[in-house]
Protein backbone atom coordinates (compact mmCIF):
# COMPACT_ATOMS: atom_id res chain seq x y z
CA UNK A 1 0.00 0.00 0.00
CA UNK A 2 1.24 3.58 -0.33
CA UNK A 3 1.20 5.88 2.04
CA UNK A 4 1.89 9.36 2.21
CA UNK A 5 4.42 11.54 4.70
CA UNK A 6 1.45 13.00 7.63
CA UNK A 7 4.66 15.94 8.02
CA UNK A 8 5.12 17.33 4.57
CA UNK A 9 3.18 20.77 3.36
CA UNK A 10 0.09 20.26 3.01
CA UNK A 11 -1.87 23.02 0.60
CA UNK A 12 -5.55 21.47 -0.31
CA UNK A 13 -5.65 23.86 -3.70
CA UNK A 14 -2.51 21.98 -4.51
CA UNK A 15 -3.95 18.78 -4.90
CA UNK A 16 -5.95 20.11 -7.76
CA UNK A 17 -5.68 20.49 -11.87
CA UNK A 18 -4.95 24.42 -12.09
CA UNK A 19 -6.27 26.50 -15.02
CA UNK A 20 -3.49 28.66 -15.79
CA UNK A 21 -5.04 31.85 -17.26
CA UNK A 22 -7.81 34.09 -17.35
CA UNK A 23 -8.11 36.92 -19.79
CA UNK A 24 -10.35 39.86 -19.54
CA UNK A 25 -10.30 43.16 -22.42
CA UNK A 26 -12.81 46.38 -22.78
CA UNK A 27 -12.47 48.42 -25.87
CA UNK A 28 -14.43 52.46 -25.48
CA UNK A 29 -14.94 52.47 -21.97
CA UNK A 30 -13.16 55.90 -20.26
CA UNK A 31 -12.86 53.53 -17.65
CA UNK A 32 -11.15 50.99 -19.22
CA UNK A 33 -8.52 49.90 -17.04
CA UNK A 34 -10.61 50.04 -13.68
CA UNK A 35 -13.12 47.66 -15.50
CA UNK A 36 -10.58 45.08 -16.06
CA UNK A 37 -9.21 45.45 -12.92
CA UNK A 38 -12.65 44.23 -11.49
CA UNK A 39 -12.85 41.32 -14.43
CA UNK A 40 -9.78 39.85 -13.48
CA UNK A 41 -10.97 40.04 -10.34
CA UNK A 42 -13.82 37.66 -11.23
CA UNK A 43 -11.62 35.77 -12.85
CA UNK A 44 -8.94 35.03 -10.04
CA UNK A 45 -9.58 31.88 -9.39
CA UNK A 46 -8.27 31.15 -12.81
CA UNK A 47 -4.56 32.29 -11.90
CA UNK A 48 -3.27 33.59 -8.91
CA UNK A 49 0.10 34.03 -9.41
CA UNK A 50 0.75 37.24 -10.93
CA UNK A 51 -2.16 39.49 -12.74
CA UNK A 52 -1.12 42.79 -15.22
CA UNK A 53 -2.62 45.33 -17.08
CA UNK A 54 -2.11 47.32 -20.34
CA UNK A 55 -3.85 49.78 -21.50
CA UNK A 56 -4.36 52.27 -25.10
CA UNK A 57 -4.79 55.88 -25.08
CA UNK A 58 -5.05 56.35 -28.89
CA UNK A 59 -0.93 57.30 -28.64
CA UNK A 60 0.89 55.29 -25.89
CA UNK A 61 0.42 51.55 -24.35
CA UNK A 62 0.56 51.61 -20.28
CA UNK A 63 1.58 48.97 -18.69
CA UNK A 64 1.42 47.29 -14.60
CA UNK A 65 2.41 43.67 -13.93
CA UNK A 66 2.90 42.12 -10.67
CA UNK A 67 3.31 38.80 -8.71
CA UNK A 68 0.46 38.02 -6.52
CA UNK A 69 -3.15 38.75 -6.15
CA UNK A 70 -5.22 41.41 -8.09
CA UNK A 71 -6.58 42.68 -5.20
CA UNK A 72 -3.83 43.88 -4.11
CA UNK A 73 -2.11 45.21 -6.92
CA UNK A 74 -4.61 46.61 -9.12
CA UNK A 75 -7.17 48.25 -6.21
CA UNK A 76 -4.60 51.54 -5.52
CA UNK A 77 -5.69 55.02 -7.50
CA UNK A 78 -2.40 55.82 -8.69
CA UNK A 79 -1.94 52.62 -10.43
CA UNK A 80 -5.39 52.56 -12.35
CA UNK A 81 -4.95 56.23 -12.83
CA UNK A 82 -1.41 55.25 -14.74
CA UNK A 83 -3.34 53.30 -17.12
CA UNK A 84 -4.94 56.25 -19.49
CA UNK A 85 -6.98 55.42 -22.44
CA UNK A 86 -10.33 53.72 -23.50
CA UNK A 87 -9.09 50.03 -24.37
CA UNK A 88 -7.37 48.22 -22.25
CA UNK A 89 -6.80 44.18 -21.43
CA UNK A 90 -5.62 42.24 -18.56
CA UNK A 91 -4.29 38.66 -18.01
CA UNK A 92 -4.06 36.74 -14.09
CA UNK A 93 -1.81 33.27 -14.01
CA UNK A 94 -0.24 30.39 -12.64
CA UNK A 95 2.74 29.22 -14.97
CA UNK A 96 2.41 26.37 -17.30
CA UNK A 97 5.14 27.52 -19.55
CA UNK A 98 7.59 29.60 -18.81
CA UNK A 99 9.10 30.60 -14.59
CA UNK A 100 7.31 32.44 -11.79
CA UNK A 101 8.96 35.26 -12.55
CA UNK A 102 7.73 39.14 -13.70
CA UNK A 103 9.13 39.10 -17.39
CA UNK A 104 6.82 36.19 -18.37
CA UNK A 105 3.92 38.24 -16.34
CA UNK A 106 1.42 39.01 -18.96
CA UNK A 107 -0.21 40.80 -20.94
CA UNK A 108 3.63 40.56 -23.09
CA UNK A 109 4.34 43.54 -25.23
CA UNK A 110 6.68 44.78 -28.15
CA UNK A 111 7.28 47.58 -30.28
CA UNK A 112 6.48 46.17 -33.74
CA UNK A 113 7.48 47.43 -37.41
CA UNK A 114 3.44 48.16 -37.45
CA UNK A 115 3.68 49.90 -33.70
CA UNK A 116 2.98 48.49 -30.07
CA UNK A 117 1.63 45.17 -29.76
CA UNK A 118 -0.09 43.45 -26.57
CA UNK A 119 -1.07 40.16 -25.95
CA UNK A 120 -2.59 38.13 -23.08
CA UNK A 121 -3.03 34.23 -24.05
CA UNK A 122 -5.10 31.88 -21.67
CA UNK A 123 -3.73 28.22 -23.36
CA UNK A 124 -0.32 26.81 -23.88
CA UNK A 125 1.14 26.38 -27.15
CA UNK A 126 1.99 22.95 -27.72
CA UNK A 127 5.04 23.56 -30.61
CA UNK A 128 6.41 26.86 -28.77
CA UNK A 129 9.83 25.02 -28.32
CA UNK A 130 9.94 24.16 -32.00
CA UNK A 131 8.80 27.33 -33.48
CA UNK A 132 11.23 29.21 -30.67
CA UNK A 133 14.51 27.08 -31.73
CA UNK A 134 13.82 28.78 -35.51
CA UNK A 135 12.93 31.85 -34.73
CA UNK A 136 16.07 32.38 -32.75
CA UNK A 137 18.00 30.61 -35.69
CA UNK A 138 16.80 33.21 -37.57
CA UNK A 139 17.92 36.09 -35.54
CA UNK A 140 15.09 36.60 -32.75
CA UNK A 141 16.16 37.88 -29.52
CA UNK A 142 13.71 36.85 -26.48
CA UNK A 143 12.68 38.58 -23.57
CA UNK A 144 10.97 36.08 -21.91
CA UNK A 145 10.67 31.84 -21.54
CA UNK A 146 6.88 32.42 -22.00
CA UNK A 147 5.63 30.20 -24.88
CA UNK A 148 3.28 33.44 -25.67
CA UNK A 149 6.31 35.50 -26.78
CA UNK A 150 6.44 32.75 -29.89
CA UNK A 151 3.40 34.94 -31.66
CA UNK A 152 4.76 37.70 -31.32
CA UNK A 153 8.09 36.77 -32.93
CA UNK A 154 6.07 35.22 -35.84
CA UNK A 155 4.22 38.29 -36.18
CA UNK A 156 6.82 40.74 -36.40
CA UNK A 157 8.72 38.33 -39.02
CA UNK A 158 5.57 37.59 -41.03
CA UNK A 159 6.32 38.40 -44.78
CA UNK A 160 2.80 39.56 -45.34
CA UNK A 161 2.09 43.14 -45.27
CA UNK A 162 -1.25 43.91 -43.13
CA UNK A 163 -0.84 43.47 -39.22
CA UNK A 164 -3.95 41.45 -39.53
CA UNK A 165 -2.39 39.26 -41.88
CA UNK A 166 0.99 38.80 -40.28
CA UNK A 167 -1.34 38.02 -36.89
CA UNK A 168 -3.27 35.31 -38.80
CA UNK A 169 0.11 33.88 -40.56
CA UNK A 170 1.43 33.37 -36.45
CA UNK A 171 -1.41 31.80 -35.69
CA UNK A 172 -2.02 29.29 -38.10
CA UNK A 173 2.15 28.40 -37.33
CA UNK A 174 0.84 27.70 -33.75
CA UNK A 175 -0.07 24.21 -32.21
CA UNK A 176 -2.46 24.36 -28.86
CA UNK A 177 -4.84 26.45 -27.19
CA UNK A 178 -5.19 29.26 -27.27
CA UNK A 179 -7.49 32.26 -26.45
CA UNK A 180 -6.04 35.40 -26.88
CA UNK A 181 -6.92 39.18 -26.26
CA UNK A 182 -4.73 41.42 -28.62
CA UNK A 183 -4.04 45.57 -28.37
CA UNK A 184 -2.87 47.25 -31.47
CA UNK A 185 -2.95 50.91 -32.27
CA UNK A 186 -5.25 49.68 -34.97
CA UNK A 187 -7.64 47.79 -32.28
CA UNK A 188 -8.29 45.13 -30.18
CA UNK A 189 -8.51 41.34 -31.37
CA UNK A 190 -10.16 38.40 -29.83
CA UNK A 191 -9.99 35.08 -30.90
CA UNK A 192 -10.03 31.42 -29.92
CA UNK A 193 -7.80 28.27 -31.32
CA UNK A 194 -9.76 26.21 -33.75
CA UNK A 195 -11.08 23.52 -31.80
CA UNK A 196 -12.24 26.44 -29.11
CA UNK A 197 -10.11 24.37 -26.07
CA UNK A 198 -10.10 27.36 -23.78
CA UNK A 199 -13.44 29.44 -23.44
CA UNK A 200 -14.09 33.08 -24.64
CA UNK A 201 -16.86 34.97 -24.35
CA UNK A 202 -17.85 38.91 -25.61
CA UNK A 203 -20.66 41.37 -23.63
CA UNK A 204 -21.37 44.66 -23.98
CA UNK A 205 -21.34 47.75 -21.13
CA UNK A 206 -22.75 50.85 -22.60
CA UNK A 207 -21.15 50.78 -26.19
CA UNK A 208 -17.98 49.16 -25.03
CA UNK A 209 -16.94 45.60 -26.54
CA UNK A 210 -16.15 43.61 -23.26
CA UNK A 211 -13.97 40.14 -23.66
CA UNK A 212 -14.03 37.23 -20.68
CA UNK A 213 -12.07 34.05 -19.84
CA UNK A 214 -15.72 33.28 -18.05
CA UNK A 215 -19.01 35.23 -18.17
CA UNK A 216 -19.05 36.21 -14.30
CA UNK A 217 -16.55 38.47 -14.73
CA UNK A 218 -18.61 40.05 -17.41
CA UNK A 219 -21.91 39.99 -14.40
CA UNK A 220 -19.65 41.16 -11.88
CA UNK A 221 -18.73 44.67 -14.27
CA UNK A 222 -22.04 44.79 -15.58
CA UNK A 223 -21.86 43.81 -18.87
CA UNK A 224 -24.40 41.75 -20.32
CA UNK A 225 -23.45 38.40 -22.43
CA UNK A 226 -23.35 38.56 -26.42
CA UNK A 227 -22.01 35.11 -26.94
CA UNK A 228 -18.99 32.58 -26.96
CA UNK A 229 -16.28 33.80 -29.31
CA UNK A 230 -16.10 30.91 -31.67
CA UNK A 231 -13.60 28.09 -32.10
CA UNK A 232 -11.70 29.72 -35.02
CA UNK A 233 -12.77 32.70 -34.79
CA UNK A 234 -10.93 36.51 -34.68
CA UNK A 235 -13.10 39.38 -33.36
CA UNK A 236 -11.55 42.84 -34.36
CA UNK A 237 -13.18 45.91 -32.26
CA UNK A 238 -12.27 49.15 -33.60
CA UNK A 239 -12.39 52.44 -31.13
CA UNK A 240 -14.09 54.65 -33.64
CA UNK A 241 -15.64 58.40 -32.84
CA UNK A 242 -18.94 56.37 -34.19
CA UNK A 243 -18.38 53.88 -31.40
CA UNK A 244 -16.97 50.56 -31.20
CA UNK A 245 -16.59 48.63 -35.02
CA UNK A 246 -16.73 45.09 -34.40
CA UNK A 247 -16.07 42.43 -37.19
CA UNK A 248 -15.67 38.45 -37.53
CA UNK A 249 -13.78 36.99 -39.53
CA UNK A 250 -12.76 33.22 -39.61
CA UNK A 251 -9.58 32.42 -41.40
CA UNK A 252 -9.27 28.82 -40.33
CA UNK A 253 -10.23 25.59 -42.09
CA UNK A 254 -13.60 24.85 -40.01
CA UNK A 255 -12.86 21.72 -37.55
CA UNK A 256 -15.04 19.61 -34.98
CA UNK A 257 -14.53 21.71 -31.51
CA UNK A 258 -13.03 20.14 -28.76
CA UNK A 259 -13.93 22.85 -25.65
CA UNK A 260 -11.68 21.38 -22.05
CA UNK A 261 -14.56 19.31 -20.73
CA UNK A 262 -13.01 19.83 -17.32
CA UNK A 263 -14.37 23.75 -17.37
CA UNK A 264 -17.72 22.12 -16.77
CA UNK A 265 -15.80 20.01 -13.64
CA UNK A 266 -13.93 22.30 -12.31
CA UNK A 267 -12.35 25.57 -13.77
CA UNK A 268 -14.74 27.63 -14.30
CA UNK A 269 -16.88 29.58 -11.24
CA UNK A 270 -20.32 27.79 -10.67
CA UNK A 271 -21.86 31.07 -11.56
CA UNK A 272 -20.50 30.85 -15.38
CA UNK A 273 -22.14 30.01 -18.56
CA UNK A 274 -19.59 28.16 -20.73
CA UNK A 275 -20.44 27.54 -24.60
CA UNK A 276 -24.53 27.96 -23.38
CA UNK A 277 -24.45 25.48 -20.63
CA UNK A 278 -24.46 26.73 -16.66
CA UNK A 279 -21.70 25.50 -15.38
CA UNK A 280 -23.58 24.81 -11.76
CA UNK A 281 -26.35 23.07 -13.67
CA UNK A 282 -24.20 20.66 -15.38
CA UNK A 283 -22.09 20.05 -11.70
CA UNK A 284 -25.59 18.96 -10.80
CA UNK A 285 -26.52 16.90 -13.68
CA UNK A 286 -22.85 15.01 -13.17
CA UNK A 287 -23.95 14.30 -9.48
CA UNK A 288 -27.24 12.85 -10.62
CA UNK A 289 -25.96 10.70 -13.07
CA UNK A 290 -22.65 9.25 -10.40
CA UNK A 291 -26.23 8.92 -7.95
CA UNK A 292 -27.71 6.29 -10.83
CA UNK A 293 -24.51 5.27 -11.84
CA UNK A 294 -22.73 4.47 -7.91
CA UNK A 295 -25.16 4.56 -5.41
CA UNK A 296 -24.38 3.48 -1.64
CA UNK A 297 -26.58 2.51 1.00
CA UNK A 298 -25.68 5.88 3.39
CA UNK A 299 -27.21 8.22 5.79
CA UNK A 300 -25.58 11.61 4.64
CA UNK A 301 -24.29 13.10 1.66
CA UNK A 302 -21.43 15.87 1.98
CA UNK A 303 -19.50 17.80 -0.60
CA UNK A 304 -15.93 18.35 -0.16
CA UNK A 305 -16.19 21.91 -0.23
CA UNK A 306 -16.28 24.22 -2.69
CA UNK A 307 -16.13 22.96 -6.00
CA UNK A 308 -17.98 19.44 -5.08
CA UNK A 309 -21.41 21.28 -3.42
CA UNK A 310 -23.19 21.60 -6.67
CA UNK A 311 -22.51 17.29 -7.26
CA UNK A 312 -23.70 16.64 -3.91
CA UNK A 313 -26.66 18.69 -4.38
CA UNK A 314 -27.13 16.39 -7.80
CA UNK A 315 -26.38 13.38 -5.90
CA UNK A 316 -28.29 14.24 -2.80
CA UNK A 317 -31.50 15.04 -5.34
CA UNK A 318 -31.12 11.75 -7.10
CA UNK A 319 -30.49 9.53 -4.57
CA UNK A 320 -33.22 11.15 -1.89
CA UNK A 321 -30.08 10.69 0.78
CA UNK A 322 -30.30 14.26 2.78
CA UNK A 323 -27.80 16.63 1.67
CA UNK A 324 -25.71 18.31 4.48
CA UNK A 325 -22.47 20.35 5.32
CA UNK A 326 -20.44 17.79 7.17
CA UNK A 327 -17.30 19.70 5.68
CA UNK A 328 -16.79 23.64 6.82
CA UNK A 329 -14.25 25.42 5.04
CA UNK A 330 -12.64 28.89 6.36
CA UNK A 331 -12.55 31.39 4.19
CA UNK A 332 -9.54 32.67 5.80
CA UNK A 333 -7.12 30.42 4.98
CA UNK A 334 -4.28 31.72 2.09
CA UNK A 335 -2.18 29.67 0.57
CA UNK A 336 0.85 31.06 2.55
CA UNK A 337 -0.16 30.30 5.70
CA UNK A 338 -0.03 26.96 5.95
CA UNK A 339 3.77 26.68 6.25
CA UNK A 340 3.80 25.89 9.91
CA UNK A 341 6.59 24.21 11.79
CA UNK A 342 7.51 20.16 11.10
CA UNK A 343 5.01 19.69 14.56
CA UNK A 344 2.44 20.94 13.21
CA UNK A 345 2.12 20.70 9.99
CA UNK A 346 -0.42 17.99 10.10
CA UNK A 347 -2.56 19.86 10.91
CA UNK A 348 -2.29 22.57 8.08
CA UNK A 349 -5.70 20.16 6.24
CA UNK A 350 -7.67 21.41 9.18
CA UNK A 351 -6.88 25.29 8.96
CA UNK A 352 -8.87 25.22 5.76
CA UNK A 353 -10.92 22.02 5.78
CA UNK A 354 -12.76 20.74 9.54
CA UNK A 355 -15.46 18.49 10.09
CA UNK A 356 -18.43 18.94 11.08
CA UNK A 357 -18.38 16.58 14.09
CA UNK A 358 -21.99 16.71 15.88
CA UNK A 359 -23.33 16.05 12.42
CA UNK A 360 -21.04 12.86 11.43
CA UNK A 361 -20.45 10.74 14.21
CA UNK A 362 -21.97 7.31 13.80
CA UNK A 363 -23.00 8.39 9.87
CA UNK A 364 -22.57 6.43 7.08
CA UNK A 365 -21.74 9.71 4.58
CA UNK A 366 -20.90 9.67 0.95
CA UNK A 367 -18.33 12.02 0.47
CA UNK A 368 -18.71 13.84 -3.32
CA UNK A 369 -15.52 15.60 -4.95
CA UNK A 370 -14.94 16.99 -8.49
CA UNK A 371 -11.94 15.19 -9.24
CA UNK A 372 -8.91 12.92 -7.65
CA UNK A 373 -5.11 14.45 -8.98
CA UNK A 374 -2.47 13.32 -6.29
CA UNK A 375 -4.95 11.93 -3.94
CA UNK A 376 -3.56 13.43 -1.02
CA UNK A 377 -6.89 15.48 -0.48
CA UNK A 378 -9.03 12.80 -0.33
CA UNK A 379 -6.61 10.63 1.66
CA UNK A 380 -6.89 13.43 4.54
CA UNK A 381 -10.51 14.30 4.23
CA UNK A 382 -11.76 10.56 4.62
CA UNK A 383 -8.86 10.51 7.39
CA UNK A 384 -11.04 13.49 9.25
CA UNK A 385 -14.43 12.19 8.45
CA UNK A 386 -13.14 8.94 10.59
CA UNK A 387 -11.54 10.45 13.66
CA UNK A 388 -14.54 12.78 13.75
CA UNK A 389 -16.64 9.50 14.29
CA UNK A 390 -18.05 8.42 10.72
CA UNK A 391 -19.55 4.73 10.82
CA UNK A 392 -18.74 4.51 7.31
CA UNK A 393 -16.93 6.64 4.51
CA UNK A 394 -17.54 6.07 0.86
CA UNK A 395 -16.20 9.09 -1.62
CA UNK A 396 -17.66 9.27 -5.18
CA UNK A 397 -15.81 11.77 -7.58
CA UNK A 398 -17.82 14.19 -10.21
CA UNK A 399 -15.46 13.07 -12.77
CA UNK A 400 -13.78 10.07 -14.63
CA UNK A 401 -10.22 8.79 -13.25
CA UNK A 402 -7.67 11.79 -14.13
CA UNK A 403 -4.71 9.39 -16.16
CA UNK A 404 -3.29 11.84 -18.50
CA UNK A 405 -1.47 15.49 -18.62
CA UNK A 406 -2.63 17.93 -19.98
CA UNK A 407 -0.67 20.64 -22.43
CA UNK A 408 -3.18 22.87 -23.32
CA UNK A 409 -2.74 25.48 -20.78
CA UNK A 410 -3.58 23.39 -17.55
CA UNK A 411 -1.34 22.51 -14.93
CA UNK A 412 -1.18 19.06 -14.30
CA UNK A 413 1.46 16.80 -12.46
CA UNK A 414 3.65 14.50 -14.61
CA UNK A 415 1.28 11.41 -15.34
CA UNK A 416 3.91 9.50 -12.85
CA UNK A 417 2.16 11.38 -9.98
CA UNK A 418 -1.58 10.99 -11.01
CA UNK A 419 -2.96 8.31 -8.38
CA UNK A 420 -5.50 6.87 -11.33
CA UNK A 421 -1.91 6.74 -13.77
CA UNK A 422 -0.82 4.40 -10.86
CA UNK A 423 -3.33 2.18 -9.56
CA UNK A 424 -6.49 0.59 -10.40
CA UNK A 425 -9.40 1.37 -8.76
CA UNK A 426 -8.64 -1.33 -5.75
CA UNK A 427 -5.37 0.05 -5.16
CA UNK A 428 -6.80 3.86 -5.20
CA UNK A 429 -9.64 2.69 -2.53
CA UNK A 430 -6.88 1.23 -0.49
CA UNK A 431 -4.91 4.27 -0.99
CA UNK A 432 -7.55 6.66 0.43
CA UNK A 433 -8.76 4.43 3.15
CA UNK A 434 -12.14 4.33 2.14
CA UNK A 435 -14.83 2.08 2.13
CA UNK A 436 -15.84 2.46 -1.31
CA UNK A 437 -14.62 4.46 -4.45
CA UNK A 438 -16.60 5.48 -7.33
CA UNK A 439 -16.08 7.97 -10.62
CA UNK A 440 -18.69 8.81 -12.85
CA UNK A 441 -17.86 7.10 -16.20
CA UNK A 442 -17.21 8.98 -19.53
CA UNK A 443 -20.05 8.40 -21.16
CA UNK A 444 -22.04 9.94 -17.79
CA UNK A 445 -20.04 12.97 -17.95
CA UNK A 446 -21.17 13.47 -21.32
CA UNK A 447 -24.76 12.77 -20.53
CA UNK A 448 -24.67 15.27 -17.85
CA UNK A 449 -23.37 18.13 -20.67
CA UNK A 450 -26.58 16.92 -23.19
CA UNK A 451 -25.28 13.71 -25.24
CA UNK A 452 -26.09 10.51 -25.55
CA UNK A 453 -22.62 9.63 -24.28
CA UNK A 454 -19.23 9.99 -25.67
CA UNK A 455 -18.64 9.89 -29.67
CA UNK A 456 -15.46 7.87 -30.00
CA UNK A 457 -14.69 9.21 -33.14
CA UNK A 458 -15.32 12.83 -32.95
CA UNK A 459 -16.06 13.73 -29.63
CA UNK A 460 -17.45 17.05 -28.61
CA UNK A 461 -14.79 17.99 -25.77
CA UNK A 462 -11.31 17.85 -25.17
CA UNK A 463 -11.51 14.66 -22.06
CA UNK A 464 -7.59 14.24 -22.95
CA UNK A 465 -7.06 14.25 -19.28
CA UNK A 466 -9.36 11.15 -18.57
CA UNK A 467 -8.95 9.53 -22.09
CA UNK A 468 -5.70 10.02 -23.29
CA UNK A 469 -7.74 11.02 -26.69
CA UNK A 470 -5.78 14.79 -27.40
CA UNK A 471 -7.02 16.96 -30.06
CA UNK A 472 -4.74 18.33 -32.65
CA UNK A 473 -5.17 20.84 -35.42
CA UNK A 474 -2.60 19.78 -37.62
CA UNK A 475 -4.16 18.92 -40.78
CA UNK A 476 -3.64 15.98 -43.36
CA UNK A 477 -0.68 18.15 -44.87
CA UNK A 478 1.21 19.13 -42.14
CA UNK A 479 0.53 16.38 -40.15
CA UNK A 480 3.63 14.08 -41.33
CA UNK A 481 5.55 17.44 -40.47
CA UNK A 482 3.90 17.51 -37.15
CA UNK A 483 3.18 14.51 -35.94
CA UNK A 484 6.30 13.36 -34.99
CA UNK A 485 6.52 16.83 -32.01
CA UNK A 486 3.45 15.96 -31.30
CA UNK A 487 4.18 12.31 -30.50
CA UNK A 488 7.05 13.74 -28.60
CA UNK A 489 5.19 15.93 -26.44
CA UNK A 490 2.38 13.58 -25.23
CA UNK A 491 5.19 11.58 -24.73
CA UNK A 492 7.28 13.83 -22.69
CA UNK A 493 4.17 15.32 -20.13
CA UNK A 494 2.67 11.91 -20.19
FE1 LIG B 1 -9.07 20.22 -20.41
FE2 LIG B 1 -8.11 17.83 -19.73
FE3 LIG B 1 -8.19 18.61 -22.30
FE4 LIG B 1 -6.48 19.73 -20.62
S1 LIG B 1 -6.48 17.57 -21.28
S2 LIG B 1 -7.75 20.80 -22.12
S3 LIG B 1 -7.69 19.77 -18.71
S4 LIG B 1 -9.93 18.23 -20.92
Amino acid sequence: MLTTNPFEPFDPDGDKLREECGIFGVSGSDSAAALVALGLHALQHRGQEAAGITSFDGRSFHTHRAMGHVAGNFDRDDIIRALTGSVAAGHVRYSTTGEAVLRNVQPLYAELQSGGFAISHNGNISNAQRLRKELVRRGSIFQSTSDTETIIHLVATSSYRTLLDRFIDALKQIEGAYSLIVMTPEGMIACRDPLGIRPLVIGRLNGAVVFASETVALDVVGATFERSVLPGELVIVQDTPNGQEVRSIKPFAPMSPRPCIFEWVYFSRPDSIVDDRSIYDVRKRIGAELAREAPVDADLVIPVPDSGVPAAIGYAQASGIPFELGIIRSHYVGRTFIQPGDGVRHLGVKLKHNANRALIKGKRVVLIDDSIVRGTTSLKIVQMMREAGAAEVHLRIASPPTRHSCFYGVDTPERTKLLAAKLDLGGMTDFIHCDSLAFVSIDGLYKALGEPKRADIRPKHCDACFTGDYPTTLTDQDESADVDQFALLAERVN
